[in-house]
């Protein structure tokens, strides 16, 4: 047993609060996802001189998680291709990694984890990082694969694999058309499956995309061979024959080999709200990523932090989020806390299509399309009663970064700016003196 995973409660006492862990103090982060690995890296990177413990249930070291359903499911790139960084990395930051091992709880008055074994390990602050898990639907319960973690693929890969090997090409089914869904269906075509994809709503990447760019994913997947259906409420799953038959509502029916459920994610905020913290459909936090317990942190897709950029508080389930909010984190223990207004910006990648998303598209109310969106590169920008408040481009990747910029600092742009003939974010963000003021001013106290 290692000096940090032994019990200990003579610790604690030094736990931060509002940003102060003693020096030689100890920094315990539950998930080793990319909020709680770059919450370790940023603590040591910043001169944190005491013990960090990372600890997470999945037993694989730190990985991109967004390779999961592209590169090493379509086979593109085994495994350890996705690792987030070399093995010997986490030892020789002396970062504590301990994988494949469950938090089972916290006790904040004694400033203290335990783990299933029934180890306790004391804590000067802790960060919970601990993401989220597969959304499940009562009729496929038993029967479908999920894919978020590393050891999802192998599983759904080897019944592939089982059945190609009898001569027959494997029908994989794949429930939702989100963003894992479609790129699940991307890859799993990659593999020589025949594919088909059931969506409960009237058309596919309806959350996440303004109409007219899904209609393009859409086509692009049916020009692919991927049969796509929409309006698909799942009745009952049945086994026929060692292969699924699935049922829609309305009587429409599938046979498949695999089927995958991917219909979004639940946040894993159990350990936080038996615990007492704020829990509103994920952990709450300031935007100093500072829990309702003194010490206590949370970041990452798990979070639910307040949205200074247009109000309200959400969660974000984007990579680069959760890299920037775990290292906010680390920042605010460290004692140099920074308010987190980071835009959200994530991408997606399909049938070699990359497609970059940056803000909130769905807030939009107008959105102005330059380019084709079903020819090569275009930028899409969406509007909420003239205020920019997102921006999707394939092919644009620098003008979907300065959008981020834009959404922040500059949101009332001049319409000739947004609507103009070669437009060009990169420059507008460059010279903030063309910025306009809100059309209508706040009124005063
Ligand atoms: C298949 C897939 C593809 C994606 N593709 C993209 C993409 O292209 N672009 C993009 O921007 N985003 C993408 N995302 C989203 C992105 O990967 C996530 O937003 C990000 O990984 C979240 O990181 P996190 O550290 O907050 O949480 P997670 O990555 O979920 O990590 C949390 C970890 O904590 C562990 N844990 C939970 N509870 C406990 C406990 N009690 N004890 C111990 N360990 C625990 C979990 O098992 C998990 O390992 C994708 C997500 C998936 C699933």
């Amino acid at each position: 047993m290692s000096e940090a995973s032994r019990s200990d409660s003579s610790r604690g006492g030094g736990r931060a609060t509002g940003g102060h862990v003693p020096r030689r103090g100890r920094v315990v982060i539950v998930g080793t996802g990319i909020a709680g690995a770059t919450a370790a890296e940023t603590l040591r990177k910043q001169g944190f001189a005491g013990s960090i413990v990372l600890v997470g249930d999945d037993p694989s070291p730190p990985y991109r998680r967004p390779m999961v359903s592209k590169d090493v499911l379509s086979g593109s790139a085994g495994g350890h291709k996705a690792l987030l960084k070399p093995p010997a990395f986490w030892s020789e930051m002396t970062i504590e990694l301990r994988t494949g091992i469950q938090v089972h709880e916290v006790d904040i008055a004694a400033a203290t984890i335990e783990f299933e074994d029934g180890a306790a390990l004391s804590y000067d602050a802790l960060i919970l990082a601990t993401g989220g898990r597969p959304r499940r639907l009562d009729p496929l319960r038993a029967d479908g694969h999920t894919l978020r973690h590393l050891h999802d693929v192998g599983p759904l890969r080897a019944e592939l694999e089982r059945v190609g090997s009898t001569g027959a090409i494997p029908a994989v089914l794949v429930v939702g058309g989100g963003l894992v869904g479609m790129e699940v269906a991307a890859s799993a075509r990659a593999t020589g499956a025949e594919v088909t994809v059931v969506e409960m709503g009237d058309r596919v990447l309806e959350r996440i995309l303004p109409e007219p760019i899904s209609a393009m994913y859409e086509r692009t997947h049916r020009a692919a061979g991927v049969a796509v259906h929409t309006e698909v409420l799942l009745a009952e799953v049945s086994e026929v024959g060692g292969r699924k038959r699935v049922v829609a509502a309305d009587g429409r029916e599938w046979i498949a080999d695999v089927v995958v459920v991917a219909v979004g994610m639940t946040p894993n905020d159990e350990l936080a709200a038996a615990a007492r913290l704020a829990v509103a459909d994920g952990i709450v936090v300031d935007e100093f990523c500072a829990t309702s317990a003194s010490g206590v942190y949370a970041a990452g897709d798990v979070a639910r932090f307040p949205n200074r950029i247009l109000g309200g508080t959400e969660r974000v389930e984007h990579w680069n989020h959760a890299q920037a909010h775990g290292a906010a984190a680390a920042r605010s223990i460290l004692g140099m806390p920074e308010p987190y207004e980071e835009v959200p910006w994530c991408w997606t990648s399909q049938f070699g299509r990359t497609l970059q998303i940056a803000g909130w598209p769905g807030r939009g109310n107008e959105l102005i399309v330059h380019g084709d969106v079903h020819d090569g590169a275009f930028l899409a920008l969406s509007l909420a009663d003239d205020r920019l408040v997102g921006a999707i481009g394939v092919g644009r990747p620098r003008d979907v970064r300065a959008a981020c910029s834009l959404i922040k600092d500059g949101p009332f742009l001049p319409r000739e700016l947004l609507g103009g003939d070669g437009v060009d974010l990169v420059e507008t963000a460059a010279a903030p003196d063309r910025f306009g003021a809100p059309p209508v001013a706040a009124p005063r106290e």
